[in-house]
């Protein structure tokens, strides 16, 4: 069964969970005192009565209060035992199930940071998140209430029923009848209800899911003018959310009464065939009231009986649910905990590459060697395959067939966290955290240096534009933050990875955003940062290119043009054809300019 997964904790925690069985049935031994204490008292007020009916005395009057007072004082007296004992039980099982949640929520990260890029693209940002906050409560209800309240219908049912199998055995039958009827009602109405709340919730995240699309796009939506019928849909969205709840208010409504009806059906049965057994003689009236207590003492146990079946129910389906991402073995795991340190000499031999999830090839037979310290620059159009070098060069993803070796070894003996730490990537598409610009560069450091995110930012190109802001390097970025244009985006997106200093750096196409000026003065920059680095830069700008040691044209997968920007003009192929293209349209933008 899937919540098996949870064992693991419950032994972690076992000293806290012993502790809160105890406190359970301690609490629970309190709680049958009050039921013993009125039988006391009425037995004790019949006799009297009986006494005063023989001999009219009136001497034992204060004798029968003060015994009275006493049972009462130890019906508070337990009760409030019973109560502090309860406090603990909560205070350590619940409190476990706390704990519980906050380990299996950390397993299920880190799990998630292990896994790869193919397993992020598999599965929805939704389904993601949704493991680790929605499925985690489902089985937290679980782990605390539900196995709180099972311990404590356990204890209970033993202590009560056995205390009244001592009182009568017949009277023990008929007041129990009526109980499974009410156990097994109550799992049906709870299941009901839980379907139902589950539809409400589901129309609720329909609603929500509405609601954000139409924030994040009210600018197109208020350019089309479309607010009317975007209400509309609102309309019909919340209209269906109102009808889900209703449908879930009327089940609901069902839970008390259909609890009280069966309660009460069982005190009507203690008092007809108690009433008859004290006639017999067989027990006495004080028998009767304690018996009417019993059963009430049952009622929650019992209604809570089906309640937690489907508890367990539903925490069960969320464990399945998260043991099918945490029992995932990621795709590329380190192969080894030695430092394998990087000098940054990177060869492809015969690379091949397809998409796992959608049978694209995306590289067909790859060859290149670049030496620590050089410079290699891909240029080609969209989809010819530039990014997937990149991903390959970071192990994003293992190529299909062939080898790539960085400094003579092959890549999938190199320590991953090595591999990653020496990389400076610069995605195509710059990623910005919602936090200030300052800590958005500091990213890969391990402390913070504000000199270096200086350095950094300078050498990006993107110090004067932070300058400018009024906050500077505080600004926030991201939702509620400044929003940066594409250009500053990548600029930044460029400082976070020269700033830890990688061996290797790759730029992928993250200048398309800035003007050619600006992609002057970064490269002018970057070269005294690239000296001594081993550099990638793809671009599908030949400006961009034109100073490495060695471009490679890629098309559909497969070089089709090698050798330095002197020598691919001269062989007049693709490569010359793109500089001329750009040549021209740059000169018509500059006299566009002009004029
Ligand atoms: P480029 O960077 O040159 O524009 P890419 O390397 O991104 O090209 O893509 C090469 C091919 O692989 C394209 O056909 C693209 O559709 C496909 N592709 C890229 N990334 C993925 C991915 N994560 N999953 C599946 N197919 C992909
Ligand atoms: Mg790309």
């Amino acid at each position: 069964m899937a919540l098996a997964h949870l064992n693991k904790y419950f032994w972690k925690y076992k000293w806290r969970f012993l502790l809160g069985i105890i406190f359970v049935v301690i609490s629970n031994v309190f709680s049958l005192v009050p039921a013993r204490m009125v039988r006391e008292g009425f037995n004790t007020v019949s006799k009297a009565i009986e006494h005063f009916q023989t001999n009219a005395l009136r001497a034992d009057v204060g004798d029968l209060q003060k015994t009275l007072l006493t049972y009462g004082l130890i019906v508070i007296g337990t009760a409030l035992a019973q109560g502090i004992f309860m406090f603990f039980m909560r205070q350590t099982i619940i409190v476990m199930s706390r704990f519980i949640e906050f380990d299996l929520k950390n397993e299920i990260f880190q799990q998630y940071q292990a896994l790869t890029i193919a397993f992020y693209k598999r599965n929805s940002t939704g389904d993601l998140m949704n493991r680790i906050s929605e499925d985690v409560s489902q089985v937290r209800m679980y782990i605390g209430p539900a196995i709180m309240y099972s311990i404590n219908v356990l204890s209970q049912l033993i202590l009560v029923i056995g205390s009244m199998l001592l009182v009568n055995v017949e009277l023990t039958i008929y007041a129990l009848l009526p109980m499974p009827i009410l156990s097994v009602a109550i799992y049906y109405v709870s299941k009901e209800i839980n379907v139902r709340s589950e539809q409400v919730q589901r129309q609720l995240s329909n609603l929500s899911t509405f609601v954000q699309e139409n924030f994040s796009g009210i600018r197109i939506l208020k350019s089309y003018a479309r607010e009317r019928s975007s209400a509309q849909d609102f309309d019909k969205e919340a209209l269906e959310y109102r009808d889900r709840s209703l449908d879930l208010v009327k089940v609901n409504a069902l839970f008390f009464p259909l609890m009280i009806l069966l309660i009460g059906l069982s005190t009507l049965l203690t008092i007809y065939i108690g009433g008859r057994l004290a006639i017999e003689g067989t027990i006495t009236t004080g028998n009767i009231a304690e018996f009417v207590i019993y059963v009430n003492m049952l009622t929650w146990p019992v209604a809570s009986l089906g309640w937690v079946t489907s508890i367990v129910q539903r925490a069960a389906a969320s464990q399945k649910r998260i043991n099918e991402f945490l029992h995932l073995e990621p795709e590329i795991q380190n192969p080894t905990l030695e430092d394998t340190p990087i000098l940054g000499a990177i060869s492809f031999k015969d690379v091949s590459f397809t998409y796992p999830d959608s049978g694209i090839k995306a590289l067909s037979n790859i060859n290149f060697n670049i030496a620590p310290g050089q410079s290699l620059a891909i240029v080609g159009k969209t989809g010819s395959g530039k990014s997937t070098v990149a991903h390959l060069i970071g192990r994003l993803y293992d190529p299909t067939s062939g080898e790539i070796r960085i400094d003579e070894r092959p890549l999938e003996n190199i320590n991953l966290k090595n591999l990653r730490s020496s990389i400076g990537y610069v995605p195509q598409e710059g990623y910005l955290f919602s936090d200030t610009i300052a800590r958005n560069i500091a990213f890969g450091l391990d402390e913070y240096d504000h000199e270096r995110i200086e350095q950094a930012a300078q050498d990006a190109d993107v110090l004067h534009n932070i300058l400018d802001f009024p906050k500077q390097f505080e600004t926030r970025v991201g939702e509620r933050g400044v929003i940066l244009s594409g250009g500053q985006k990548q600029r930044v997106s460029i400082a976070r990875a020269i700033i830890v200093n990688p061996t290797i750096l790759i730029f992928d196409d993250c200048l398309s955003a800035v003007d050619t000026q600006t992609e002057e003065t970064i490269l002018q920059n970057l070269k005294r940062v690239m000296k001594d680095r081993t550099t990638v830069i793809i671009s599908h700008r030949v400006s961009s290119v034109k100073h490495a040691d060695q471009i490679i044209v890629l098309s559909n997968g497969s070089i089709i043009e090698r050798g330095d920007h002197q020598s691919l003009l001269e062989q007049k192929g693709y490569y010359a054809d793109l500089y001329e293209q750009q040549l021209l349209e740059e000169q018509e933008s500059s006299s566009a300019n002009r004029s």
